[in-house]
């Protein structure tokens, strides 16, 4: 399989050149050639473990290019950590179904794939004989989740940048206590674009970048996504398994419209899924698309589920790219608008979709009615998806919301929510106590390119 460009003006490149690329040299994401179909493979992929089922899937993407037992040796590895043999779990909370997506080590969502990302980059430098600096810039759980997937990796250094005083106590130290040689936490004096703004410019400076193998772990990996199609094929049949039904609707929160994209792919690819719920908290650019069919920024806005409070989608492109009939032309003439406007329209609706915010209270709420209702505390990302799944129920369709973190990483929406701090996870207290390592530097590129020249 070939990976080509949204902006079509990159040569295509091949899985492994699109895992180390992130990025597309023109600007644009990288997507595959073809969405491959897999109707007919649905009954024998629906008993797979999940390992055995990610294996399937990725073979649809990846073809030849990576032999089968090599890549089921990476599956098992990155699975292996995961708190349940099954990986993922789903659980009833009536009339809901919800798949717990987070029993990974840092204990959201996102471990999914950046464990598989890390052993993939690992494997594809190995080969190749080369090793890797990974950047990146975090404001809380990406961080973590890319660092917990190449700690200890001999070819792979990586470098997270985090706002100083500004991420929360567990997030910190869900960092900076991974004490592996290969792992470089810096703290940067000043807030999150600042971060950005230095993760840009070290990109910028080519000579740096080649002279010293600057890689990128951010949400717009290709591997990433792929790793997240897996879940809603599994999800879906384990519903299906249980309630006869033909199909199902899946509820997702979002914000980089990652995870959602993922499950986007899936359905084009014959995945028994009728309808995607999107949810978004205040921050609700791409709520209001799927309803009015603009996506306009406005200013992002802090809230308790804050690995949601995204104004800018950077996944969103990579759909916008299927919308507009696969032109690349026309998909970067709306980038274009966007980038000078802050503002793009689509015309017509996608049934595939149906999309809600839900506010602070409403996720508190839900956090509250769930935990009365089945004694089960639920983390305030996940709550704003429930709260935005319970207005758009369906009466023959079972609905699966995708519970993206565990509670024990947000004490404060719980403690809001429920009086008290009642939900805990023994990895998260463990980890309070442990010794810890941080550079902190002064929001400048030099200084962190400087550092990068020392530790790497
Ligand atoms: C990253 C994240 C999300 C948002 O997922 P996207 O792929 O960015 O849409 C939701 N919840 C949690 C807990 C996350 O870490």
């Amino acid at each position: 399989m070939r990976y080509i460009s949204t902006r079509g003006r990159t040569e295509p490149v091949s899985f492994k050149q699109a895992v180390i690329m992130g990025l597309a040299p023109d600007g644009g994401l990288l997507l595959p050639e073809k969405i491959p179909a897999v109707k007919d493979k649905l009954d024998f992929w629906r008993d797979l473990e999940y390992s055995e089922l990610t294996l399937a899937v990725m073979q649809e993407f990846i073809e030849n290019e990576i032999p089968r037992e090599t890549l089921r040796k990476l599956v098992s590895k990155s699975y292996a950590k995961f708190e349940s043999p099954e990986v993922v779990t789903v659980k009833e909370l009536d009339p809901l179904f919800f798949a717990e997506l987070f029993l990974g080590p840092t204990l959201a969502f996102k471990d999914i794939a950046l464990q598989l990302l890390g052993n993939l980059f690992e494997h594809v430098l190995e080969e190749a004989d080369e090793r890797l600096n990974l950047v990146g810039a975090t404001s809380g759980d990406t961080g973590s989740a890319a660092i917990h997937g190449v700690r200890g990796k001999s070819n792979i250094d990586i470098f997270i940048m985090h706002p100083d005083g500004k991420v929360s106590p567990i997030q910190r130290q869900q960092m900076t206590s991974v004490l592996d040689d290969n792992v470089h936490n810096i703290a940067i004096q000043g807030n999150f674009d600042d971060s950005q703004r230095i993760l840009k410019e070290l990109f910028n400076d080519l000579e740096f970048k080649q002279a010293y193998k600057l890689g990128a772990v951010n949400s717009v990996n290709w591997a990433r996504i792929l790793a997240q199609i897996v879940y809603y094929f599994y999800a879906a049949f384990k519903v299906q398994n249980r309630t006869g039904a033909e199909a199902i609707q899946v509820c997702v929160p979002s914000g980089n419209f990652g995870n959602i994209f993922a499950g986007y792919l899936a359905t084009q690819m014959g995945a028994p899924i009728k309808r995607l719920i999107l949810a978004t908290n205040e921050n609700d650019i791409l709520a209001r698309f799927f309803t009015t069919g603009v996506y306009e920024r406005s200013a992002v806005h802090p809230t308790l589920s804050p690995s949601m409070d995204i104004q800018v989608a950077s996944n969103f492109e990579r759909y916008l790219y299927y919308r507009l009939g696969e032109n690349s032309g026309k998909v970067e003439k709306q980038m274009a608008l966007f980038a000078k406007g802050g503002k793009l329209a689509l015309p017509g609706p996608d049934p595939l979709f149906v999309a809600g915010s839900a506010t602070t209270d409403q996720m508190l709420a839900a956090i509250r009615d769930n935990y009365q209702r089945h004694g089960y505390i639920i983390d305030p990302h996940s709550a704003v998806g429930i709260a935005v799944a319970s207005n758009n129920l369906l009466d023959d369709t079972p609905t699966i919301c995708l519970g993206t973190a565990h509670p024990a990483k947000f004490p404060e929406a719980v403690r809001r929510a429920l009086g008290k701090d009642l939900a805990h996870h023994p990895r998260i207290d463990a980890i309070m106590d442990l010794p810890t390592r941080c550079t902190t530097l002064p929001p400048k590129s030099e200084s962190i390119k400087d550092f990068i020249r020392e530790s790497s």
